[in-house]
């Protein structure tokens, strides 16, 4: 496929499925920020469909979708910039997801991590959506010919199917009309870990709050909870190799880099032979320096949900205008009738 057909442009999204985390921040959100000033398009979308794939309180899955909205919009997603908007709005993605389950294979989804690791051991009572939500994430992304993905390491997967469900939609049909989309993981917190248990990721569905850093966190609680981190007695190495086996210490080494912008080479090189009483309040005073301004500006949106409805609504009628034409070929080119 020729590099030149399709428009550099990113698509992302993020769940509101609870308030955010510094996983989403690092792990999403600072590389989207970044990305709007370079010569790509933007999209990014709070993904509530996606959502309701687990259960989620009906009032409390709206306060959460404008709470994602203002938590992108106070880390500086600039909605002149970026075309900005809840998935549920845009009814195509939902139309082109179905199509897209008409392609994708069950063998395909069986191989999901992610729904191994959400459906747990009671699968058979997950929701259809649950199982499918990869389908409706490779629709997200090719409804705009998305050339590449800005995402944590965990949704690795999910991106590689898109490019597999665009491969077999292409090949099927006998066109190349889906992008092979790019995802784009860089920077030294593509996986922030749980505070609590270096073996697993920070997520906003975590089961306790210490486990993560919120977005929404005021000074004292960022500091308690990077106070009660856990950690090795170990003190820092003198270079990155002696973190091979010590997870839980590498993960708040990576927080520390990706919050000042450093390499995690740099990290080590700076802080080697230190011990955790004064690694631990240098990052927990890092992270309030980088997050509070945030959380100040999210908390003075939030007063004003009418202002976030009318600018998702605004961004909702720019990303139907991208996809209405790119869904209208799809039709075209499965044969299904629009008169
Ligand atoms: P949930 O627990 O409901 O799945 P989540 O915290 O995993 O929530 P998502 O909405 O699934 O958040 O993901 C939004 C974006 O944030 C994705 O790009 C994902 O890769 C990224 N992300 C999520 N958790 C982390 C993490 N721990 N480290 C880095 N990136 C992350
Ligand atoms: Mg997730």
């Amino acid at each position: 496929m020729s590099e030149t057909k399709f428009a550099p442009r990113v698509f992302s999204g993020i769940k509101p499925s609870g308030g955010l985390t510094l996983g989403n921040y690092l792990g999403a959100i600072k590389r989207w920020v970044e990305m709007q000033g370079e010569s790509y398009e933007t999209i990014y979308c709070v993904v509530d469909l996606h959502a309701i794939t687990v259960w989620q309180d009906p009032k409390e899955l709206a306060r959460a979708t404008r709470e994602v909205a203002a938590g992108m919009l106070a880390s500086g997603i600039d909605p002149e910039k970026s075309v900005l908007f809840n998935q549920s709005q845009v009814a195509q993605h939902a139309e082109l997801a179905w199509i897209f389950n008409c392609v994708a294979r069950v063998g395909w989804m069986d191989r999901m991590t992610q729904f191994k690791e959400k459906a747990g051991k009671n699968a058979e009572k997950s929701s259809l959506g649950l199982y499918a939500y990869p389908s409706l994430m490779a629709a997200d992304i090719l409804l705009y010919h998305a050339t590449h993905v800005p995402v944590g390491e965990d949704q690795k997967q999910h991106v590689e199917l898109t490019r597999d469900i665009a491969t077999k939609f292409n090949h099927d049909f006998g066109e190349e009309f889906f992008p092979l989309t790019e995802p784009v993981i860089e920077g030294p917190a593509m996986r922030v870990m749980n505070l609590r248990d270096g073996s697993k990721k920070m997520s906003k569905s975590g089961e306790s709050d210490m486990e993560r850093i919120n977005m929404t966190d005021d000074a004292d609680t960022i500091a308690k909870k990077f106070k009660k981190a856990r950690t090795d007695p170990e003190p820092l190495p003198e270079t990155l190799d002696g973190l091979k086996d010590r997870a839980e210490a590498r993960n708040l080494v990576d927080i520390y880099a990706s919050l000042s912008n450093q390499s995690s080479e740099a990290v080590i090189a700076e802080y080697a032979g230190a011990g955790w009483g004064k690694f631990k309040p240098a990052l927990a005073d890092l992270a309030v320096e980088k997050l509070s301004p945030i959380a100040t500006d999210m908390k003075r949106l939030m007063d004003d949900p009418a202002e976030i409805d009318r600018l998702l609504g605004r961004g909702a009628e720019r990303a139907r205008e991208i996809a209405s034409p790119i869904l209208d070929r799809t039709h075209e080119i499965v044969g299904l009738i629009r008169s």
